[in-house]
């Protein structure tokens, strides 16, 4: 396995930020920073752990190798003792993260392969003398080839489901959070985790502030075998040795088998302790010693087929890095292919104690892996990836049933023209009428049928919204009246959404996106969107859409999930529903940082951002040829987290910045004088959408100006203003009074009598 040791990719992370070169990317296990933060969740999992230790420590008081010899030869192997049923969730987004069933059935063989120690490539297993240290004249003789163990354990895919139904074993979820990996993502398809033992196969995993995790288990300790969670979370393309997960590749295929390993109770070699003579770091005691020195820039000392040297006493000898170990980190392409005796032992001790119920016979039989189906009717699944457009539009459906042989396929689309079709890739269905509509789809194989039926599926939006022009703005600082007038926020993360603060950039409030640097609420690297309501952009030449936010980067934006290096704010705009997006903005990097840049524009997080004063906050404006000018246009800013600090948003307005015709700015403005013809005075009354520079002059038939009734910044709503004759000197006769709202210039007759 190519693996780097966690402590160096830790100091790696710390180089990076404090503005460095950042490393290549490395793929590794992300196992012992998820106990990090279930620790930081729920304290009391550290003290299950120590109990689990030292509970472990007494099964090694009476721990005798010779009792986990068993016959090692090939085809002469007795019956597992253990045998656990496996459900595998895909995690998809239509990509080729939605692997082949052979490719589960691949990673299913492997495991069964490292696990019954059915490996033909013993060659790599070493044995030899070995001097205990450079000095010693001392040799002795070591033996990986007998230290290898037939673990007894077998993994086989379930049968039938949680409620008794025939299944495959697999099963495939649609998401645009398949990039995403997570726990949160686990709890969206999980099988009961003391029945099933619980895979998922994602596109890349987002686990908290690190890069390139290529999978990561959770420990059997600290929720009874209970949780939700509790299972392991594979990368694609490291699951399986066909299909995305070439053999060869790097990493390769025991990424799954490390990850068993650590969901049955083993630890990393430097888990307990970096004590390089203890002979207990992953507290097994037939692993040799690890060395390393974190406060050292030296490399490991841990390398393949190195002779490293611990400095330990004459009774506990060095011997050479255990690079064929699963559950070892070395740098170098190691050839991973052992678990040992006493690993054997510790897993057995997890499957006897906490991890009982998945091996019972009854649970076997309720699972199906024995006496189950022989073979299931397929699975019906389809998607689109435009499930939101306008009316008098299509949509296209992708079929990605499966499970075996499939001889019809049936569609039911309600609302769309055709509204049924028979085949396996219907043609694109028309939608003329707003509305959410269902979606089905029956899939009939030699062994029976099943009826996906996916509700309220489609969103068809009325062709143009034709709103009221107040609808402009959005204010925070209104009794939440955004949302009556179309605004919404999308959060790929329900659980950390935006919320009204009572700190703005102007008047009393903004929306907040609250920081999660430990990734508590599961935020770093999903995306929260505003998206506005459609817009009639017809016929105006300069219309212009802008907000003010305010964000702090945090000491720990990191690179997640292999995407972008820092947090991204995002502008779009669509003139089809939502349908397509077009990027408009895009502001990202250090750039992104409305308090400086460098280590100026990040906070510890540790400390609350809040933006005090203007200063603070940063405008983004977009204008020109960046907006259409067609009657349904949308905007969605989006912002993609990335451990920081708190998001703010406010301010948030569409505009008309010049060249409104006069027949569209009295519409907009509402302009009134009150009486006209007037004798001695008349109001003057009109309604802005925004705040606005305003300045209202009165002119005569020649063009002269007569004077200035108003000139200055107003609120939006409604605006009276006195017009006073004798002020202005004005004898009986026509006069124009001009309304200049931001560069819009509107005319209006007035009658002095
Ligand atoms: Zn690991």
């Amino acid at each position: 396995m190519k693996r780097l040791n966690m402590k160096k990719l830790l100091l790696i992370g710390a180089l990076a930020i404090s503005g460095h070169v950042v490393m290549a990317q490395q793929h590794r296990c992300g196992t012992d920073e998820h106990l990090e933060t279930l620790i930081k969740q729920n304290p009391s999992i550290k003290d299950a752990k120590a109990k689990f230790e030292a509970d472990y420590r007494q099964f090694q008081a009476t721990y005798k190798p010779e009792d986990y010899k068993t016959n090692q030869q090939l085809g002469k192997k007795a019956a597992p003792k253990y045998i656990i049923p496996v459900v595998v969730h895909v995690f998809h987004n239509n990509g080729s993260e939605n692997i082949s069933e052979a490719q589960v059935l691949s990673e299913i063989n492997f495991l069964n392969r490292s696990f019954r120690n059915n490996v033909n490539d013993t060659v790599n297993r070493r044995a030899g003398w070995f001097k205990a240290s450079p000095e010693s004249t001392d040799s002795f003789y070591y033996d990986y080839k007998n230290l290898a163990a037939d673990t007894e354990i077998e993994f086989r895919l379930a049968k039938k489901d949680p409620q008794g139904n025939c299944t495959n074993g697999i099963v495939r979820i649609h998401t645009p959070l398949a990039s995403k990996g997570n726990d949160d993502l686990k709890k969206t398809s999980v099988w009961d985790t003391k029945r099933y033992f619980n895979i998922w196969v994602v596109r890349s995993i987002n686990r908290g502030n690190s890069i390139g995790i290529a999978g990561y288990a959770q420990f059997p300790f600290g929720f009874g075998g209970g949780a939700s969670t509790d299972g392991i979370m594979v990368i694609h393309n490291e699951f399986g040795n066909t299909g995305t997960s070439q053999p060869g590749q790097t990493p390769n295929v025991t990424t799954s088998t490390h990850e068993v390993g650590h969901w049955l109770g083993l630890y990393h070699p430097f888990q307990i302790s970096t004590d390089s003579c203890g002979l207990d770091g992953d507290g097994v005691m037939d692993t040799p010693p690890t060395y390393f020195n974190p406060s050292s820039t030296e490399p490991l000392r841990n390398r393949c087929n190195n002779k490293s040297f611990n400095t330990c006493s004459t009774e506990k000898p060095d011997r050479p890095d255990l690079q064929e170990a699963y559950m070892d980190y070395f740098i170098g392409n190691c050839a991973s292919n052992m678990f040992t005796l006493e690993q054997k032992g510790r897993m057995h001790k997890v499957l006897d104690d906490i991890r009982k119920t998945l091996w019972s016979e009854e649970n076997l039989r309720f699972t199906g892996v024995i006496d189950g189906p022989a073979t299931c009717p397929p699975v019906a699944a389809f998607n689109t990836q435009t499930p939101v457009t306008c009316a008098g539009q299509k949509i296209s459906f992708l079929n990605f049933s499966y499970g075996g042989t499939i001889s019809t396929h049936e569609w039911t689309f309600e609302g769309g023209t055709p509204a049924t079709f028979t085949g396996l890739n219907p043609p694109q269905i028309q939608y003329d009428a707003p509305g959410t509509y269902d979606v089905t789809l029956k899939v009939t194989g030699p062994n029976g049928t099943t009826t996906t039926l996916l509700n309220d599926y489609v969103t068809i939006q009325p062709k143009s919204a034709n709103l009221p022009k107040d609808n402009y703005t959005a204010d925070w600082w209104y009794q939440n009246n955004w949302k009556e007038k179309g605004w919404r926020f999308v959060h790929e993360n329900p659980k950390n959404q935006f919320a009204r603060f009572p700190i703005s950039y102007e008047n009393n409030a903004s929306m907040r996106l609250l920081r999660d640097p430990f990734n508590a609420l599961s935020s770093v690297g999903t995306v929260s969107s505003l998206i506005s309501p459609s817009f009639d952009f017809t016929g105006i030449t300069n219309p212009y859409f802008e907000f003010y936010y305010a964000f702090a980067q945090g000491t720990l934006s990191a690179n997640v999930g292999g995407g972008n290096t820092q947090e991204q704010l995002r502008v779009y705009s669509s003139i089809d529903c939502g349908k397509t997006w077009q990027t408009r903005s895009t502001v990202g990097s250090s750039a992104i940082s409305t308090i400086g840049t460098g280590t100026a524009g990040t906070l510890a997080s540790t400390i609350d951002f809040i933006p005090s004063d203007k200063s603070k906050w940063k405008l983004v404006r977009i204008n020109g040829n960046a907006i259409p000018k067609t009657d349904n246009v949308l905007f969605k800013v989006e912002f993609e987290y990335a451990g920081g600090n708190n998001f703010y948003i406010d301010n948030v307005r569409v505009g008309l910045t010049t060249g409104l015709s006069q027949e569209l700015l009295a519409e907009y403005l509402k302009f009134t004088a009150q009486p006209n013809p007037f004798n001695n005075a008349t109001q003057l009354s009109y309604e802005l959408a925004n705040k606005e520079e305003v300045l209202v002059k009165v002119y005569d038939v020649t063009g002269k100006e007569m004077g200035t009734v108003f000139s200055g910044t107003q609120n939006a709503g409604i605006q009276k203003l006195e017009l006073d004759r004798n002020t202005m000197n004005l004898r009986s006769g026509l006069y124009f009074v001009e309304l200049n709202v931001g560069g819009n210039k509107l005319s209006h007759k007035i009658v002095v009598e």
